[in-house]
């Protein structure tokens, strides 16, 4: 069995909603509510849902930039929330990176591309010139782009070329973790599936572990061997990647995979069985009573609206829905 390089157990973060000039706390907004989850090394988990759903907030508190609220979050055994600084800083931040949706927003377009890559290791590192300009250029050949590209500056580059200038930062510091946000979303489809392919090929030469956050189950279906659907700030369902996307239980899941390119050829199979969500999500500071989900679900009944279902296994996946009972 592969070794869980990170374990997310119960992870909260809860933001106070304030009014007035004292601030006065009027209620709480659960971007985050009592999510668990865990990735091997070598593995990928994606993180689903709608825009509000908590994936971001939950993929914050993992890269240190949210502090959770309560649970933990284990990397290699440690909890990171009670790692000293000093512990965080060699121990865990060069191990786990991000690469944004949007390529350019972490890149100051004055910089050349060569001084971009080799930041991280500037910051974290004492190696020499020489030593860096070295290793820019094999990181840069590692992604397909040419090693004397890294005079030019970003402007320079398409939104591919540009996302592949984020994978080779992101491989700088030969991360253990690469937490991916909508990694090809803002691109067009026909690159899509090369920044895919990168990516896979990058995991299995580094054995490397992904976190994707995003929206569209199809787009990462390729990468992911586990998937978390998110609704609302907890998890609804959350399995094996390629038996959820064959057999989703969680109507919420059904309803994701009917709106996503994927489904032609599935609900053919399926017998026209698709769910049309109708309605946005509810707001997270006052979400519905019972199942959140119930104000939208074609299924609910009477039961939905006043009790939470809890998240059951069932035959590979955890569901949380009283209709699999
Ligand atoms: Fe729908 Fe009820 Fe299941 Fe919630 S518990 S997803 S409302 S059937």
């Amino acid at each position: 069995m592969a070794e869980v390089l990170l374990e997310v157990q119960d992870l909260k973060k809860h933001y106070p909603v304030t009014r007035g000039l004292l601030q006065k706390t009027i209620g709480t907004v659960k971007a985050v509510d009592g999510v668990s989850f865990q990735i091997e090394r070598g593995r990928t988990l994606s993180l689903v849902g709608e825009s509000g759903a908590g994936k971001t907030t939950a993929a914050k508190a993992i890269l240190l930039l949210e502090q959770p609220t309560a649970g933990s979050i284990l990397f290699e055994g440690k909890d990171i929330c009670r790692l000293p600084p000093a512990r965080l800083k060699t121990e865990y931040r060069p191990k786990v990176q991000a690469v944004q949706q949007n390529p350019w927003s972490s890149m100051n377009p004055r910089m050349r591309v060569r001084d971009i890559i080799a930041e991280p290791l500037e910051v974290n590192t004492r190696w020499k010139k020489k030593q860096i300009d070295s290793r820019v250029e094999e990181l840069l050949q590692q992604v397909g782009l040419m090693p004397e590209w890294a005079e030019r500056y970003p402007h320079e580059f398409s939104g591919g070329q540009g996302q592949r200038i984020a994978v080779a930062r992101a491989l700088a510091l030969n991360p253990a973790l690469i937490v991916l946000d909508e990694p090809v979303s803002a691109l067009d489809v026909s690159i899509r599936a090369q920044i895919m392919n990168l990516l896979k090929d990058l995991q299995d030469l580094y054995n490397l572990s992904y976190l994707v956050i995003a929206h569209d189950l199809a787009t990462v279906r390729f990468l992911s061997h586990s998937v978390a659907i998110m609704y609302l700030g907890r998890i609804v369902e959350y399995g094996e990647g390629e038996e959820l996307c064959t057999n989703p239980l969680h109507p919420y899941t059904r309803a994701l995979i009917s709106a996503s390119a994927m489904t032609a050829q599935n609900m053919e199979e399926d017998n026209g069985a698709r769910i049309i969500l109708g309605g946005e999500m509810p707001s997270p500071v006052n979400p519905p009573c019972g199942c959140h989900f119930h104000p939208r679900c074609p299924a609910a009944t009477d039961r939905c609206a006043v009790e939470a279902p809890a998240p059951k296994l069932y035959g590979t996946h955890y569901v949380a829905c009283h209709l699999c009972e």
